[in-house]
C-alpha cells in the first residue's frame, strides 16, 4: 500500500474524515476523480503525473458536501483554490484536510494557516514556458490580439465544459442561463461566443488560480489559459494582488476603499 493509500485508510478508519477525494484509474487507464468512503477502498487511490484535475471543484458540489468532512488530494493549484474559496467565504475552516503527496511522505494540512504557509513556500509565479508564451502573446498589437481571440472564440461550441471544470465558477445560476433579460445569446455564434468568453474571463479576473482545467476541458482546444494568465498577470501588475495565497485576502476587482480617488466608484 502506498503512503497516500495508507494515510487515506487511516483517516477513514478513525472517522477523522468521511470521504477522501482523490484520483483513481478510469477507463483506458486515465486518471479520474474518485470518492473513497470506506477504509477498505483506500487502495483504489493513485497519484502520478497524469493526475492533473483540480479536485477542489468538488468542494462546491452540494452532493459532495453532504458526504461530510473531506480529505482532498491536492496539487499546488488545488491549494491555491482552497485559499481563494476560503477568501470568498465559500468553505469554512475545519471543513477539510489537504493531502499533499510527495516522493517521500504525505503532508497533511489541517488549517488554512498551514495551507497558506505551504503555498508561500511554493513558487506561485508562472513557469518559464508560461511566461515566454505570455510574452509572445502580449507582444502582439491590439488588433492582432483581437483577431486572435475572435478566431479562437468563433470555434466555441457554448458547451460550458470550461465552466463546469472551474472550481471558481460556482454561481448557482450563471448569466448565460438568464433569459429575462437574455444577456448572452444562447446559440453559438461569433458575437455571443465573444460575449460569453469575455464575461467569464472578467468574472475570473483577480480570482483565477491558473490551474489550467478550463483549457484542458475545452473540446475544441481554445487556449483559455492564455487569457487567464494575461489577466492574472495584469491584476498583479495593476493591483499588486495575487489570488489563492491567503484565506483572508480581498479580491482586486470586487472591493473598493471609501477614500478611492475615483469618484465613479462611490
Ligand atoms: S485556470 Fe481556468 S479552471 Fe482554473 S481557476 Fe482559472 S478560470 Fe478556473
Ligand atoms: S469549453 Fe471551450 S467550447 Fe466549451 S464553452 Fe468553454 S470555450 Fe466554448
Amino acid at each position: 500500500m502506498s503512503a497516500l493509500q495508507e494515510k487515506a485508510r487511516e483517516l477513514l478508519a478513525s472517522a477523522a474524515v468521511q470521504v477522501v477525494i482523490g484520483y483513481g484509474r478510469g477507463s483506458g487507464g486515465a486518471a479520474r476523480a474518485v470518492f473513497i468512503r470506506e477504509a477498505t477502498k483506500a487502495g483504489d487511490l493513485v497519484f502520478d503525473g497524469t493526475c492533473l484535475q483540480n479536485l477542489a471543484v468538488y468542494l462546491m458540489k452540494p452532493e459532495v458536501r453532504k458526504l461530510g468532512k473531506a480529505a482532498l488530494v491536492v496539487r499546488p493549484a488545488t491549494l491555491r483554490t482552497i485559499l481563494q474559496l476560503a477568501a470568498e467565504n465559500q468553505i469554512a475552516e475545519n471543513s477539510l484536510l489537504a493531502l499533499v503527496p510527495s516522493a517521500e511522505e504525505i503532508v497533511l494540512l489541517a488549517t488554512f494557516a498551514a495551507i497558506e504557509a505551504h503555498v508561500a513556500a511554493l513558487d506561485s509565479d508562472l513557469s518559464t514556458a508560461e511566461k515566454a508564451e505570455l510574452q509572445r502573446f502580449t507582444a502582439l498589437g491590439l488588433d492582432e490580439r483581437r483577431r486572435f481571440w475572435e478566431e479562437q472564440f468563433s470555434r466555441c461550441l457554448k458547451c460550458y465544459a470550461c465552466r463546469a471544470a472551474c472550481p471558481l465558477c460556482y454561481c448557482t445560476r450563471c448569466t448565460v442561463e438568464c433569459n429575462q433579460p437574455q444577456w448572452i445569446p444562447v446559440p453559438a455564434h461569433d458575437l455571443g461566443n465573444l460575449e460569453w468568453n469575455v464575461m467569464r474571463a472578467m468574472h475570473l479576473a483577480g480570482r483565477c488560480v491558473n490551474c489550467g482545467d478550463c483549457s484542458r476541458a475545452c473540446p475544441v482546444g481554445i487556449p483559455l489559459y492564455l487569457l487567464n494568465q494575461k489577466l492574472v498577470s495584469d491584476v498583479f501588475t495593476g493591483f499588486n494582488s495575487r489570488s489563492g495565497i491567503s484565506a483572508r485576502s480581498d479580491n482586486a476587482l470586487s472591493t473598493f476603499k471609501p477614500n478611492d480617488p475615483e469618484d465613479f466608484i462611490r
